[in-house]
């Protein structure tokens, strides 16, 4: 800290870490504002600029993040249509005026005292959401992060007049206006949290599910099926499951089969690994379920299909999948994972190395099928022992 003890500007902390610190959670990363200077001062001081919108730099000892305050305004549609504002004039109430929700504007100096003109710290007692200024509206992101929130903070609930703007701002097209990227972005983060499916209610309940996801938008239309849903989400993120099992738990029923979890995987460009475990779920979550009632053949084509030999713990990670929705309804179901490990075990302990050099010795033409077959077969017999 000595290169920056005699700054000629105030530093607050504030946002998440404030929050996250009166919650008595643990504070991840701290965000810091800074009131009065300017850029050139900045880096006089040894902060390095890293913002490229607005003046955001490093600190050059913790390497934590200074931005210097600033208010914005609207100057085209969509989320990036801003105008920044920052100079040394501008204030500290004037920086924590832009932010999203209340529990996100308290600020704290470097003597501990809180700054908190927007209401924080009573609407943290309350377990409230709520937005700081109709300026909120400016912003769709800020639907998908208030949600996200809600997945992480359970006991918390929207403000009537929160849920109000967020419908009128649905209404108004802005949701359509988000990028891609960005809303996979939101939702890959709101299913990593404690209970994803509050992230789904406050989507519904604004309408920006139907826009952004309007195959588990209509889903909902029967009650039954769309609780039965949230809770395998749910219970996988209780398993603490990896976002690829997680998502693919979710595209499961969005309606069935492939194409339609395709469809989704490529509007919001979902990357490849969360979408090939998906896709395999989908395809394949019926026929898994059901694996008591396979023979061994039709088990090696499952698992040559999954591409299990070379990829096993994909395969398994898609076992794991079926095993979150159907261990949810209670159903026979729950046995196949077991099985059809065993029957992975089995089939990855044939020696196809070996195999194909016996084939090879015994013959020597047709051997670009004879080595399959022969691996194959081995394969077929090793399943139908195990499971015997
Ligand atoms: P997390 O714990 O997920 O990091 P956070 O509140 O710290 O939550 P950040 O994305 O780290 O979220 O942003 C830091 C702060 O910046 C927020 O607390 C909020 O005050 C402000 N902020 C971030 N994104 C927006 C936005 N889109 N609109 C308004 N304010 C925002
Ligand atoms: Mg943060």
């Amino acid at each position: 800290m000595s290169s920056v003890s005699f700054v000629p500007f105030k530093t607050y902390v504030v946002g998440g870490a404030v929050r996250d610190m009166l919650l008595g959670l643990p504070v991840k990363d701290r965000d810091h504002v800074v009131v009065g200077a300017t850029p050139g001062q900045m880096q006089a001081q040894g902060f390095v600029p890293v913002g490229k919108d607005f003046p955001v730099f490093l600190h050059p000892e913790t390497h934590e993040e200074y931005a210097l305050a600033r208010t914005e305004r609207k100057i085209a549609p969509g989320y990036t249509g801003f105008a920044f504002h920052a100079a040394p004039e501008v204030s500290l109430e004037q920086d924590l005026q832009r932010r999203d929700l209340t529990i996100n504007a308290i600020a704290i100096d470097s003597d501990g005292s809180l700054i908190d003109p927007c209401g924080g710290q009573s609407d943290l007692q309350k377990k409230i959401f709520r937005h700081v200024a109709p300026a909120f509206a400016e912003d769709p992101v800020r639907i998908l992060r208030l949600a996200r929130f809600a997945a992480r903070f359970t006991e918390f609930r929207v403000a009537a007049e929160t849920l109000a703007l967020m419908q009128q701002m649905v209404q108004a097209g802005e949701v359509d206006a988000l990028v891609p990227e960005r809303v996979w972005q939101e939702l890959a983060r709101g299913m990593m949290e404690t209970q994803p499916s509050r992230m789904f209610a406050v989507l519904r309940d604004c309408g920006a599910l139907a826009r952004i996801l309007p195959e588990l938008d209509a889903l909902a239309i029967d009650q039954q099926v769309y609780k039965q849903l949230m809770s395998a989400v749910d219970g996988a993120a209780r398993l603490h499951h990896a976002l690829a099992i997680r998502f693919a738990v979710l595209l499961q029923d969005v309606p069935p089969g492939e194409a339609a979890a395709a469809a989704i995987c490529a509007r919001l460009k979902v990357p490849k690994e969360v979408r090939d475990l998906a896709l395999m779920a989908a395809r394949e979550q019926r026929l898994i379920a059901g694996a008591a009632a396979m023979d061994a053949a039709a088990i090696v084509s499952l698992l040559e299909r999954c591409d299990a030999f070379r990829k096993p713990a994909r395969f398994l990670d898609c076992l794991t999948v079926v095993q979150c929705k159907y261990g949810e309804l209670g159903d026979a179901g729950k046995t196949h994972a077991p099985l059809l490990a065993t029957a992975l075990s089995a089939a990855q302990a044939v020696p196809a190395g070996q195999l194909a050099a016996a084939v090879s010795a015994q013959y020597s033409d047709q051997l670009s099928t004879r080595i399959p077959q022969a691996i194959q077969a081995a394969r077929i017999a090793a399943v139908a022992q195990a499971l015997q």
